[in-house]
Formats: structure tokens, C-alpha cells, sequence
């Protein structure tokens, strides 16, 4: 999603939300492979879970990478309408491209000021969550020559060695509040680097690092918790929790329970279904070698569309409540899943068949199968989808 804003009437999730063809679900359209569902209700019902999670505390919502390959506007809008206020992206361009979404709300920009990026910061209302002196000394200047305090965030580095101001810096701004003073300040933040394990001692230094850097600046909000940060108790909470994953319905524990609602269900086209005698091998380097009569279904989807060629031979499918094994390679616009389980005739070409969420395996355990994150098999869903936004709330 990273396109100048005069391009945004073309993309298809700049359009207003409520237009027919984008909310609900409308028929697959003809020469679609795959159709990917995104569930806004259960976004909107995760975000209000992780903030009551936290006694109340409210929860931004962190739509980098184009909402994790949600739908940044879509998602950020029906979030807005039920009161989120604060955004982060990561670039300056899904920061412009958001703002049309999110008229009024405050729009946090993780990578900071990039040089020469002041003008269109100030242009498009976002702020800046500036990590380094230099950003600090442009943004600044900015404020001066225009003569208004402009607002902006600071990242500090609690140990995870990414983003963020080191303490020596944080010393410097104390000992120099002039670098300061042009800024409206609105948000310390840091971020955790191993949240998603409860018992890494890590996430308690992290915090108290935290605490102690944060004293030697102003007194202004605090975020600190991604979405694991948040099932890590009221310490961890501070004034905004900054999740982005758990609002996705991905597990804040993998291997645990998942209190969160599932959003994405992906179902891809049956292009054919064929009973194959014993012994014949199915797909690329014959990684499948059926050992009796078998119906296999030919779906349309493939590692080009963010399916992983790891998944082969591990993952499931599903159809009418019944899980179906993904067999043999998986090619760049197809895969093939033993049917057989089905009654015959049930399953015809044309037909949907689940490939993500729904009756087949749901993000966390592909993940898992794919030796991956839930992250980054939903940052990884492909260009080729028909995407819908489905939502029952009233405001549509
Ligand atoms: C991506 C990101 C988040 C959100 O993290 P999740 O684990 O997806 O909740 C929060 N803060 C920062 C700085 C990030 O980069």
C-alpha cells in the first residue's frame, strides 16, 4: 500500500466504505481463483477484548503493511466508527494513504521523520514517532520556521536494539530541553521484543527500563504493549496498548487458547475433481503417490498467491465441516487436496472449497506447519483475491 495519494482513487480499498461491491458478501466474481473474507465485526470485537483485557485501558490499532494484509481502510474505518482514535503505520506513505480513511483520528508514523518528509508529515496530519537526535533536530526546525509546536511520539530503546533512543541520548534531551521545546509531545512508546513468551525475563526488564527511562522526559502518555504485551498484566498496560496481530485473531500464545475471534477465511475454486487409481503420483516431482482410489480436488491457489510451498503435505483444507488433507507439491496457482473424505458428488468443479480459516486450518496452525508466525502468513496473502469486508454493525 505504499502509493503517492494522487493514485488512491485507483486502488480498490480507497473507495468509501458501505459501496455494495465491497462490504458483504457479494458473489465470487467470475474469473476470481480465491476469495479472502475479512471479518470487520470480529476486528472491532478483538479490539474492544484487548482493552477490557487491560481493565479498560484504550487500545490503538496498528495497520502497518496495509493492516497486515487486511485492508489498512477498511479496517482502520470500521474501527474508527467504533471509537479507536489512535492508528500506527509504519511508513509516511500508508500515513497519507490512511488519512483519507481516518479523517480525525491521530495517525502515528513508527518509522519516524525520513529527510526532507516534514512537509507532507504536516500536510496529511501525522505524527512522527522520531527515534533518533537528528529527527528530533529536523523536526524541531520545522516547528520554528513555521512557528507552531508541531506534535510528535519518541521511540525509546528498552533493549530490543531496533528502534528507539538510547539512554545516552534520552540523557541528552533531559540535559537540553531546548531540542525538546519546539515539540508537542503526545506519546512515549517502546516496544517489547519477546512478548509473545510470558516467562522470557526480558519482557520485566524491558519494563522497567521503561519506567526509568520515561522519568528523565516530560510526563506524557505512555504505550507500551503490543498485542502479546497485553495479556501480560497491568504493568504492562500503561496509557494506550499498541496491538496489531491479536486485532488480526492471531493467538497472543501459540500453543494456548486463543481468546480472539478468527477474521480471515480464505476460499479458493475447485478448477477440477478426478478420481485417480492407486498408484498414481499427483503434482510436481510426484511428492504424492496415492495408495488406493482417490479423489482429488485441483484448487486454485498457489505459493504465488502467499499459500507456502512449506505447507505441502502439512496442512489441511476444509469443506461442508470435513478437515481435507493438502497433498503433493504446492505449485505457484495450484494445489491438490484429497477429497475422498467427502461424499461423492459433494465437492464439483466451480465450487468453493476453504483453505484458510473456516472448516480448513486456521492461521496460527498454518503458521506453525509452515515453520512461521501468524504474522507473517497473513502479511504474506496474495495480490489475486477478491477481498471482502464483511460487517453486520449497523453503520453500514
Ligand atoms: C508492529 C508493531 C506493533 C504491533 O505488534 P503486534 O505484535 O502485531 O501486536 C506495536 N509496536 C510497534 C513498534 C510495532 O512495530
Amino acid at each position: 500500500m505504499s502509493k503517492p495519494l494522487s493514485e488512491l482513487s485507483a486502488h480498490p480499498t480507497a473507495r468509501p466504505i458501505g459501496a455494495a461491491d465491497e462490504i458483504g458478501a457479494s458473489a465470487p466474481r467470475t474469473g476470481i481463483g480465491a476469495v479472502l473474507d475479512v471479518d470487520l465485526d470480529a476486528i472491532v470485537a478483538n479490539w474492544r477484548l484487548l482493552s477490557a483485557r487491560a481493565g479498560g485501558v484504550p487500545a490503538a490499532a496498528v495497520v502497518k503493511a496495509d493492516a497486515y494484509g487486511l485492508g489498512a481502510q477498511p479496517v482502520a474505518a470500521a474501527l474508527a466508527r467504533a471509537g479507536c482514535g489512535h492508528f500506527f503505520v509504519a511508513h509516511l506513505e500508508e500515513g497519507i494513504a490512511l488519512r483519507v480513511a481516518v479523517p480525525g483520528a491521530a495517525i502515528f508514523v513508527l518509522h519516524g521523520l525520513a529527510r526532507g518528509a516534514e512537509a507532507a508529515m504536516r500536510a496529511h496530519g501525522l505524527v512522527p514517532v522520531l527515534s533518533t537526535l537528528d529527527q528530533i533536530a529536523a523536526w524541531g526546525e520545522e516547528a520554528a520556521r513555521i512557528g507552531e509546536r508541531l506534535p510528535a511520539a519518541l521511540h525509546l530503546d528498552t533493549g530490543m536494539a531496533r528502534l528507539g533512543l538510547c539512554e545516552a541520548e534520552i540523557d541528552t534531551l533531559a540535559a537540553e530541553p531546548a531540542r525538546l521545546a519546539p515539540l508537542d509531545l503526545k506519546l512515549l512508546i517502546s516496544h517489547l521484543a519477546a512478548a509473545e513468551e510470558p516467562e522470557n525475563p526480558s519482557n520485566e526488564r524491558q519494563r522497567a527500563t521503561f519506567e526509568r527511562l520515561r522519568a528523565k522526559l516530560p510526563k506524557v502518555k505512555a504505550s507500551f504493549a503490543n498485542s502479546s504485551g497485553v495479556f501480560l498484566g497491568a504493568p504492562f498496560h500503561f496509557d494506550l496498548l499498541r496491538p496489531g496481530a491479536a486485532l488480526y485473531g492471531v493467538a497472543p500464545h501459540a500453543g494456548e487458547a486463543n481468546p480472539l475471534a478468527p477474521v480471515v477465511h480464505l476460499s479458493a475454486r475447485v478448477l477440477r475433481v478426478a478420481t485417480l487409481e492407486a498408484g498414481t503420483a499427483v503434482g510436481y516431482n510426484g511428492r504424492f503417490t496415492t495408495t488406493a482410489p482417490t479423489r482429488i480436488a485441483t484448487v486454485s491457489v498457489g505459493y504465488a498467491d502467499g499459500f507456502f510451498r512449506a505447507l505441502a503435505g502439512k496442512a489441511n483444507a476444509g469443506f461442508a465441516g470435513v478437515k481435507l488433507p493438502i497433498v503433493g507439491a504446492v505449485s505457484m496457482d495450484m494445489i491438490t487436496i484429497d477429497v475422498s473424505a467427502l461424499p461423492e458428488g459433494a465437492l464439483a468443479e466451480g465450487d468453493f472449497i476453504d483453505v484458510i480459516g473456516g472448516d480448513a486450518d486456521d492461521v496460527d496452525t498454518l503458521a506453525r506447519a509452515a515453520g512461521t508466525i501468524g504474522y507473517e502468513i497473513l502479511t504474506s496473502l496474495g495480490a489475486r483475491y477478491q477481498r471482502r469486508w464483511i460487517s453486520h454493525l449497523s453503520a453500514f
